[in-house]
């Protein structure tokens, strides 16, 4: 498939955050709230915050496409759906993790002994700290 959705990046950008960083919105109706991010979606350049920019979706009870192992459909309970809805990724900001305000992100390389041992790093912009900004959940 190569269908696009309208507005999207021809190509998918890459994501100053990542899931388990912690962001402050900068705009819109949860401005000035920080959360940890639970999914980016580069594809779209978003990011998915917890428990912010909070949606109600009303949703039928409806029949679940694939049948369960009994042969039976299973019924997905429908009703008011609280969820997170995606937001771009613009509109949020990197907490420094060492500093703890919310930053631009540079990137770094550390130098290693090794050819696979250097790696790019996120660091913090901000002229009087500039420390490596982690992420708790940095599996890489
Ligand atoms: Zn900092």
């Amino acid at each position: 498939m190569t269908y696009k959705k309208p507005g999207l990046p021809d190509k998918p950008v890459k994501l100053k955050v990542k899931a388990g960083d912690t962001v402050k919105i900068i705009t819109g109706k949860d401005k000035g709230h920080t959360g940890i991010v639970l999914t980016a979606i580069p594809k779209e350049n978003k990011v998915v915050v917890q428990g912010l920019n909070m949606m109600i979706k009303h949703e039928k009870d409806r029949q679940a496409r694939k049948a369960n192992s009994t042969g039976a459909n299973t019924v997905i309970k429908g009703g008011r759906i609280e969820k997170e809805a995606p937001l771009n990724a613009s509109k949020v900001m990197l907490v420094c993790t060492a500093c703890g305000r919310p930053t631009r992100v540079g990137y770094a390389y550390r130098e290693g002994t090794e050819k696979l041992s250097r790696r790019k790093y996120r660091v913090c912009k901000h002229s009087d700290c500039g420390k490596e900004i982690d992420s708790p959940q940095a599996t890489v």
